[in-house]
């Protein structure tokens, strides 16, 4: 294990010192255990690309040993015998614990991914602890249906027909980087309410608020293996959770090219899958729009958590007669974000996750600008320590261009005009591309708007704003942005399998 850097630059709570400084283990039936192999990687603080963590490198000895766990917690002790009340009220306990640390929490995960403390604070705790109580309600709600039925060929048979909507079994999640604990609750929450069990794989790049939610687990007294963690990379612990014979489902968050590859290795026992990927989603600025209110909610639509959010607002398109004061609005928007470090409260936004995200956006600026887009303002990397990319306004791209196709997960957006207000073309213009998660329409002619709404091919249409977010709103994604939906009562439809009971009296 080698040197931990310090990370007390800047006013750290001591709890969160003393967790980066302990190897974190992996949680195996309630207990912290190392990898089988005893390796261990290294977590980066992105602000200074220092090492602040050592975290258990599990693979796939551990990923067998988790997958078993769960299994056992899904079958006998306490957890298949506890009345859905008193899981929801473990799951009421966990919200409870997670506001009562939320500091903590809140600094570790701008310490490892990076975002403003500010956004942490205000954002990824709120609504995690949210989505928990939102769960903890459902817990005593899924119920089945009686059914009436009339079968043709015994018309003189009485029936009494039921469903029971029944757990799916041992689910494994794998998260992404972009919102660390809050993608861990979307997936934790449904699955908890309906009484499955877990094996959950958090990123590589920021494990560690999953990690110390483990510990909130065992202090709010689920059984041990209901919930189990196990770190690691995605080909040595994501493919064998996805391919594992004795897993019932799979969840997944993160690219469209890793959640191909997860379907495929969930074949083999035809584990249901649900998944939640890329986007490319377009905000449309209408010439009636009060630009008072699209101008900063566009900019916010691409550079909230630094562009890195599946729903992020990458394609703009604004009505020719208000395009270069949409520009320039959201230019001069970049231009006061303060980039810098997550914990300095001056940030506005803070560094990319990791160097190779950096890489990965700088090339697509660098793709756009040499097919003939035009920056104006940002457009490359600032300073030399630390992953942080100035936010960027691209002009002149063209719809084949590589920067307008495809997802950079960044702070890079491509603002292009649109000539009449026809909302047909405009939505098909809209729709050309492979994916299908968000968009957001800015006008104040409400039935542009709600046609607007019906034209636009994707799981989330938002009017005059973008990332609103709520626990009890279903999110994901049409075409390749997804299968499925988390958050609201649609999530437990992932976690449930209805069972058909026929009496014939
Ligand atoms: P990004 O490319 O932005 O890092 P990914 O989609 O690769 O996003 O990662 C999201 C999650 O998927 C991470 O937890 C990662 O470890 C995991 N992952 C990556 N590759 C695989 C794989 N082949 N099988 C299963 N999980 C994977």
């Amino acid at each position: 294990m080698g040197e931990v850097a310090t990370v007390l630059d800047y006013t750290v709570q001591e709890p969160v010192s003393a967790f980066l400084t302990k190897k974190r283990q992996l949680l195996i039936d309630g207990k912290w255990v190392d990898a089988a192999s005893k390796k261990t990687f290294p977590v980066y603080e992105p602000a200074t690309g220092e090492v602040i963590a050592h975290v258990a490198e599990g693979e796939k000895k551990d990923i067998d040993l988790a997958v078993k766990a769960a299994r056992k917690a899904f079958e006998s002790g306490p957890w298949p015998n506890m009345t859905p009340s008193q899981r929801g009220r473990l799951i009421w306990k966990l919200a409870d614990l997670l506001e009562e640390n939320l500091e903590e929490f809140a600094q570790l995960e701008t310490l490892d991914n990076g975002k403003p403390l500010t956004v942490s604070r205000a954002a990824d705790l709120p609504l995690s602890i949210d989505l928990f109580r939102y769960m903890a309600g459902w817990a005593t709600k899924i119920s089945g249906e009686t059914i009436p039925i009339s079968v043709p060929y015994m018309p003189d048979a009485e029936f009494h027909v039921y469903t029971l909507r029944e757990p799916v079994g041992v689910v494994g999640q794998i998260i992404p980087w972009n919102f660390p604990l809050l993608m861990a609750a979307w997936k934790l929450g449904p699955a908890l309410a309906t009484g499955c069990t877990i094996v959950l794989k958090p990123a590589e790049q920021t494990p560690l608020t999953a990690l110390r939610l483990g510990e909130l687990f065992e202090e709010a007294g689920f059984p041990p293996g209901v919930l189990n963690i196990v770190t690691g990379f995605g080909e040595g612990a994501g493919a064998p959770l996805a391919e594992h014979p004795d897993v019932d489902k799979v969840a997944f968050t993160g690219s469209t090219e890793v959640g191909k590859i997860i379907t495929k290795a969930a074949t083999g026992n035809l584990k249901k899958v649900s998944l939640e990927l890329g986007g490319k989603s377009p905000a449309i600025v209408f010439s009636d729009a009060d630009l008072a209110v699209a101008v900063p909610a566009v900019a916010s639509a691409i550079f909230f958590n630094h562009g890195q959010c599946c729903c992020a607002g990458s394609r703009l398109y604004a009505h020719k007669s208000v395009f270069d004061k949409v520009v320039d609005g959201v230019s001069a928007e970049a231009q006061k974000i303060g980039l810098g470090p997550g914990m300095d409260p001056a940030t506005g936004m803070g560094p990319l996750v990791s160097q190779e995200q950096m890489t990965k956006v700088i090339g697509y600026i660098d793709s756009g600008l040499s097919e003939g887009a035009k920056v104006v303002v940002g457009g490359g990397r600032k300073g030399n320590k630390g992953y942080f990319v100035e936010p960027t306004v691209l002009v002149d791209t063209t719809p084949q261009m590589q920067v307008v196709q495809e997802e950079i997960f960044g702070p890079v957006v491509c603002v292009e005009p649109f000539d009449d207000d026809g909302i047909d073309r405009i939505a098909a213009e809209a729709n050309n591309t492979s994916f299908g998660l968000a968009a957001s329409i800015f006008t104040s002619n409400l039935s542009v708007a709600h046609k607007m709404a019906r034209r636009i091919q994707a799981g989330t249409v938002w009017i005059n704003s973008h990332n609103v977010f709520d626990a009890a709103l279903p999110f994901g994604g049409y075409k390749q942005s997804g299968w499925g939906r988390e958050m609201g009562k649609e999530a437990l439809d992932l976690y449930t399998q209805v069972k058909s009971v026929v009496a014939t009296l």
